[in-house]
């Protein structure tokens, strides 16, 4: 088999990690904690060490939103909306110009197959980036007609919202990262990111090129730490205008009461428990593939994740055992080896999640149809696993368990409106999936889902177009799309008497 990566570059990352703690970026500035502390970045193949990061903190993050503040105040804010897009531009082009160094990284850190990586998560960056710094220049208020009396002309425009705090999950550093950054630079924010502890690599990485490719410091600041400090830092920090958090939704109900304090603006994207529904009228040669990579990609470590399944009863067997066939095909192994379908999860903790649902999914009565166990003693790595006769109050059926882990349940019958109450018996509201061949139940099932998006028949992923965010538990606002970069600015109507 060809080399999927080179292994040269491979040992060159792996010993310029070694060599001196991920620094923080901060003012233009790459710096070390002033604390002096460190945390442990590990390779969740194998649970060994292979970096470790100066651990930023509350001083740490003071310095980064001074920094964002004057940038704000300075030359950002005076920086036509052109220059930015090409700024960000540039972002774009340089990740794909060191899109083999960040495949590695993102991969060592990850442990997702490279492949994959390299396929989706790096590309999928510089592509996030190009499409934000195109509303750079299209951002634009309205001209309104008034029914007050008087002769006036008004309009509204939209200001950036100021300095933004982001806080990245560990599931899709790279991406969303990127999902983060673009849009806020594209509105005139600037940023103070902090990557999760689990995964800082690629973020770290990033931030040379942002120094590189000429951004004004201070326009972006990247702190690594830990939530506990750092994040929560950051979330009090009354210097921030908003804060823009992906991750579990109760560090999410955190972040809302925190910043109750002096309502800064949030925007949360949350966890889900969508729902895939099956008719038994679909092309189930698609569906069954396509329910089983809605739940296994990424080791089920997906926002929007399938990760209940309800088909028909008529097609149940064929589908369960079509998706426990999907499994067992499945590659399990390192990200490094370039046959491996699916690697790791991220961390020893999510591995003990991940089992602790599946145990706690047994004791509660459900069946374990497939999977359901560790796999080999170095590096978190866990079975496909799926579930039937799942009770409807269990907690595998009603928490995000973000491992490959899907709940199988039968529906039967033609009335909507019972099938979209299983589908959204739940407190999230993500996403959902929906497979037949009727088009107008189709439509009308996604009317009556309760959810931030629906897919009909397939088209699966993620596109910086589409904006996504959650009803419900699963989150506020929206990323991506113009909704995405609206999200980062203020709207202002003002109002001139003729
Ligand atoms: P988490 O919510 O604790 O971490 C996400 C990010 O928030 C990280 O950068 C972390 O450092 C930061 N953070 C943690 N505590 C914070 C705090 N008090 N204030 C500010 N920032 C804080 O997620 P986790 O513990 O790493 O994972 C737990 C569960 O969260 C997962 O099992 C999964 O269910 C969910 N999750 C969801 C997503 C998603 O994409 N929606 C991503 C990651 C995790």
């Amino acid at each position: 088999m060809s080399a999927i990566y080179s292994p040269e570059r491979l040992a060159a990352l792996k010993e310029e990690l070694k060599r001196a703690p991920l620094p923080l970026f901060i003012g233009g500035d790459f710096v070390t904690a002033q604390s002096g502390e460190t945390f442990a970045v590990e390779d969740p193949a194998t649970g060994i060490e292979i970096a470790r990061a100066s651990a930023g903190a509350a001083a740490e993050i003071d310095r980064a939103v001074a920094a964002a503040r004057a940038a704000f105040e300075g030359p950002w804010g005076r920086m036509k909306p052109a220059s930015r897009a090409r700024l960000i531009l540039k972002l774009a082009d340089a990740i794909e110009a060191a899109a083999e160094d960040f495949a590695l990284l993102e991969t060592l850190d990850v442990g997702k197959p490279i492949r994959f990586v390299k396929m989706m998560d790096v590309p999928g960056a510089a592509e996030t980036l190009r499409y934000a710094a195109g509303w750079a220049t299209k951002l634009a208020g309205e001209t309104l007609e008034l029914s007050s009396p008087g002769d006036t002309h008004a309009f509204t425009v939209r200001e950036p919202v100021g300095v933004v705090g982001q806080i990245v999950p560990w599931n899709f550093p790279l991406v969303m990262t990127a999902a983060k950054l673009g849009p806020a630079l594209a509105a005139g924010c600037t940023i103070v990111l902090k990557p999760a502890e689990q995964t800082p690599l690629s973020a770290a990485k990033l931030a040379r090129l942002i120094a590189d490719v000429g951004f004004p410091e201070g326009v972006v600041n990247i702190v690594l730490g830990l939530g506990e400090t750092a994040g929560r830092a950051l979330v009090a920090h009354p210097g921030v205008d908003k804060i823009a958090f992906t991750g579990s939704t109760s560090v999410g109900k955190e972040i809302v009461r925190t910043a109750a304090g002096d309502l800064k603006r949030v925007t949360l994207e949350l966890g889900g428990k969508s729902p895939t529904i099956v008719f038994a009228d679909a092309d189930l040669d698609r569906a069954i593939p396509s329910a089983a990579m809605g739940i296994f990609f990424n080791t089920g470590q997906v926002c929007a994740a399938g990760s209940r399944l309800f088909v028909e009863r008529s097609a149940f067997d064929r589908v369960v055992e079509g998706v426990v066939a999907q499994g067992r095909k499945l590659k399990i192994g390192a990200g490094l080896a370039p046959d491996s379908d699916l690697g790791p999860v991220v961390s020893k903790v999510q591995l003990d999640r991940v089992l602790g649902y599946i145990e706690g999914g047994r004791e509660e009565g459900a069946e374990i149809v497939s999977g359901g166990r560790r796999v080999g003693e170095q590096g978190y790595f866990v079975e496909p696993t799926v579930i039937t006769d799942a009770k409807p109050g269990a907690r595998i059926m009603r928490e995000e368990i973000f491992g490959p882990v899907v709940c199988a349940t039968p529906f039967d019958g033609a009335d909507l409106a019972a099938i979209a109450a299983l589908a959204n018996d739940t407190v999230y509201g993500l996403s959902a999936s929906v497979w037949t061949r009727d088009v107008a139940r189709a439509l009308k099932l996604a009317r009556l889902i309760k959810s931030g998006g629906v897919r009909i028949n397939g088209p699966g992923g993620v596109d910086p177009a589409l904006p996504l965010g959650g009803f419900k538990q699963s989150g506020w606002g929206r990323e991506n799309g113009r909704s995405g970069v609206e999200m980062y600015t203020e709207l202002k109507s003002v109002v001139v008497g003729l």
